[in-house]
């Protein structure tokens, strides 16, 4: 069975219809670069940066994660690298960042909005980013946005970063801004959204979450966590037509990317991209190929 998938390996698939689909990879860490590659990803859909936060007894410093980001970049250049920017919440210790106690962690202070209240997190993180961006070709995606107001303030701090790096004389690389849709605040919002982003990327995993009302942790209601809901494919339909109006590409980076059920729901809404773990990559080019 994988030697007849072998095939697809170097394979850029496209449906019958001739609509070429970029299959990438699901990282989170620099080890998984090879099996990554070995199984045909062409690049990477997203990177979560939280295990480097997560390892140590401390925040990793700027050049820690410029030697991170620009390691994997390179791995893969010129293939797209989307790198996500600190996703933590009060669910995940971190050595550095001290969490409030909540009730509701997955609807408290996580992502971009620690990321914005933590510009001593978040400043390190961005600056490493634009440096790594002269490396290879970097794709900046930002998670759990629920307003339009977030997005203008990373491009303000991007701004200011590189500002500060022009100035310092550290070279500085090009990179493309998106965003994580995956709050039904999101979707609601994507054609403002879509307004000052490059790309968006649907996190199916929380947006079924938040649309559906239902933990994605809680094996007592797992049953109602559907990713094939007709309204979390709503959700990824509006998402699609909202970037379609606006001229901006859409991947999917929650694990439905690899639900070969909703592949050709998925395509037909537009999306370009799908992202996922590399064990399911091969099976993936084959079936966009069988699609009409
Ligand atoms: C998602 O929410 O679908 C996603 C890809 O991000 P994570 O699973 O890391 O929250
Ligand atoms: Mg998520």
């Amino acid at each position: 069975r994988k030697h007849g998938l072998a095939k697809y390996k170097e394979l850029i698939p496209a449906t019958r219809s001739g609509k070429r689909i970029e299959v990438a990879a699901n990282l989170g860490s620099l080890a998984e670069i090879k099996l990554a590659k070995e199984a045909g990803a062409m690049g990477v859909g997203l990177f979560r940066t939280e295990l480097l936060f997560m390892q140590g007894k401390q925040l990793p410093d700027e050049n820690e994660q410029f030697e991170t980001y620009k390691e994997l970049l390179t791995a893969f250049s010129p293939l797209p690298v989307i790198i996500r920017t600190l996703d933590i919440g009060g669910d995940k210790p971190v050595a550095g960042i001290e969490f409030p106690k909540e009730e509701n962690p997955f609807l408290g202070w996580r992502g971009v909005r620690m990321c914005l209240d933590r510009l001593d997190v978040f400043k390190p993180q961005l600056r490493a980013l634009l440096r790594a961006a002269a490396f290879g070709n970097l794709k900046i995606m930002v998670p759990m946005i629920s307003d339009v107001e977030e997005v203008r303030k990373v491009k303000v701090l991007l701004n200011i970063c590189r500002e500060e790096l022009r100035s310092e004389q550290i070279a500085v690389g090009d990179f493309e801004l998106g965003i994580m849709i995956e709050t039904p605040a999101a979707v609601l919002q994507a054609d403002a959204m879509a307004e000052e982003v490059s790309f968006f990327s649907i996190g199916t995993n929380d947006l079924t979450q938040y649309v559906m009302a239902v933990d994605r942790a809680n094996a007592q209601i797992s049953g109602l966590y559907r990713t094939s809901h007709p309204a979390v494919l709503k959700a990824v339909e509006l998402t699609c037509e909202a970037a379609q109006k606006a001229g901006i590409w859409v991947g999917i980076c929650g694990e439905s990317a690899a639900d070969q059920q909703l592949t050709e729901a998925f395509v037909n809404f537009g999306v370009s991209e799908l992202s996922m773990s590399p064990a399911s990559i091969l099976a993936m080019k084959k079936k966009i190929t069988e699609l009409n």
